[in-house]
């Protein structure tokens, strides 16, 4: 088998790697890039012959595993995209969402070189008609199940535990099971809300790992609740809002669940005022609520108890009701996407918002660098929002321990359960922290290692 990092090589976001193995090629994800130089990245002619990819795994919904599908598609793909159930299903609302979006930035860019004198239209990254049409490509499979691709390749999803629907993947290569790789994916925290903690496979000839949080570790989970509880009394104190940036698929519902179980435990008074302010979030919602078999034990203890409500949860979906927000100036919680500020109604209400003093950001996800996310906290004075400056004045909280990703203690762990020494390949983390991983791996569990570069390849 050859493999080529294609993406998330040395960076976090753009997952993608390819394999040409035993006559097929064969993509592992087909994320987009997000941050500094994305557009450029994700218009890059793809490395590979769209019409030659027999098939495409993907780990989880993320768009930054996900979001080049539809230009794979228009571009020629016909083969087939492989996935669990929850995976399909989220994919279809964010891959139309995101869609959606690029189709609102080329409008927005068109404009804006209209009125620069330039009359040159910008065509989006694809459109919602692409995404709709890469839904047919999908086939769902189940975790634990194994399956065959062909004669000699099989393979199987097992539970990841990072967002609903999230899979590491076990491939065999060769016959009679003589080579395996296991592709990561974005590995969960244990104990995330909701969902099951991650599952893992007994050995394996090779490895490749996400490396997030690689150098860096979480606090605790009660430290976090503490924290998150304490910035929304004290922001409802001096008369302000709570805004947390969140991705609308995962962290969203984790973060309900928190402050449900916040409320319930009397540390939050009841009722608590939550808007989430997101059709993409809504959508998620009623996806997560459709699979109760993947939740853990205590989501469904949870789930079953006649407790009535505690929040007082309002999605807003139309823009109206959205603006309508804007009069809520105190005593709330208001969630939007995107997580790291990059679009989305959040921008609006930071824009509306960032320079009060008694309101609050709190960001529960990781920051991208060259995101507006990661300039706030960073400590900007003030950043760009929507063509305003506007001062960055709000109390601003970065509480990691929501994170939906294992740190590196966890990985470490994570790692270190494979009966073997397999080989690792490290992605899906920032340079510094891709490498200080590496250091640990090498001293800590003694396997061998490479940090790809982009577009590099191993024969394996
Ligand atoms: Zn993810
Ligand atoms: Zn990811």
């Amino acid at each position: 088998m050859k493999i080529t990092f294609l993406g998330a090589a040395r960076k976090v976001t753009g997952s993608c790697f390819h394999l040409s193995v035993n006559g097929l090629q064969v993509l592992v994800d087909c994320g987009m890039h997000q941050g500094l130089d994305s557009d450029a990245l994700n218009r890059k002619p793809f490395a590979f012959d769209p019409r030659a990819i027999d098939v495409v795994f993907l780990t989880h919904a993320h768009i930054d595993h996900t979001g080049l599908v539809p230009r794979l598609v228009r571009e020629g793909f016909r083969g087939k995209i492989v996935t669990t159930a929850a995976t399909a299903e989220l994919s279809r609302i964010m891959l139309a969402d995101s869609a959606h979006i690029q189709e609102m930035d080329a409008q927005w860019m068109t404009r804006k070189n209209l009125r620069a004198g330039i009359e040159k239209a910008v065509e989006p990254l694809y459109t919602v008609e692409d995404a709709i049409a890469s839904i047919p490509f999908f086939e769902k499979r189940q975790y634990d199940e194994t399956y065959a691709l062909d004669h000699v390749i099989r393979y199987r999803f097992c539970d990841a535990g990072h967002i609903l629907g999230s899979g590491t993947l076990e491939l065999w290569y060769r016959g009679d099971a003589k080579k395996k790789i296991i592709f990561s994916g974005d590995i969960g925290k244990k104990g995330n809300p909701i969902i099951q903690d991650p599952v893992h496979a007994d050995e394996t000839d090779y490895v490749v790992v996400e490396s997030t949080y690689g150098n860096r570790m979480h606090k605790g989970a009660e430290d976090s609740l503490e924290e998150l509880a304490d910035a929304v009394r004290t922001t409802f104190k001096r008369g302000g809002n709570v805004y947390i940036p969140a991705f609308a698929v995962g962290r969203t519902q984790d973060l309900l669940y928190v402050f449900n179980k916040l409320v319930r435990e009397g540390r939050l008074a009841s009722p608590l005022d939550v808007y989430v302010d997101s059709p993409l979030a809504e959508e998620a919602t009623k996806v997560y609520a459709s699979h109760p078999e993947l939740f853990d034990e205590e989501t469904k203890r949870l789930m079953a108890s006649k407790k009535g409500r505690t929040v007082r949860l309002r999605f807003t979906s139309s823009v109206q009701e959205s603006m309508k927000l804007n009069q809520v100036s105190s005593g709330a919680v208001i969630m939007a996407g995107s997580g790291m500020c990059e679009g989305g109604r959040i921008r609006h209400h930071l824009k509306h918002n960032l320079w009060r003093p008694e309101c609050s950001v709190v960001f529960v996800g990781y920051q991208a660098k060259g995101t507006l996310g990661r300039a706030i906290v960073d400590g900007a004075k003030d950043v760009w929002i929507l063509g305003e400056r506007v001062a960055v004045r709000s109390r601003v909280f970065t509480i990691g321990g929501f994170s939906a990703h294992a740190d590196q203690k966890e990985l470490l762990e994570w790692l270190g359960l494979f009966k073997n020494k397999p080989e690792v390949f490290i992605v899906h983390g920032e340079e510094t922290s891709a490498l200080e991983f590496e250091k640990q791996v090498k001293a800590q569990l003694g396997l061998r290692t490479r940090v790809p570069e982009m577009g590099e390849s191993f024969e394996i």
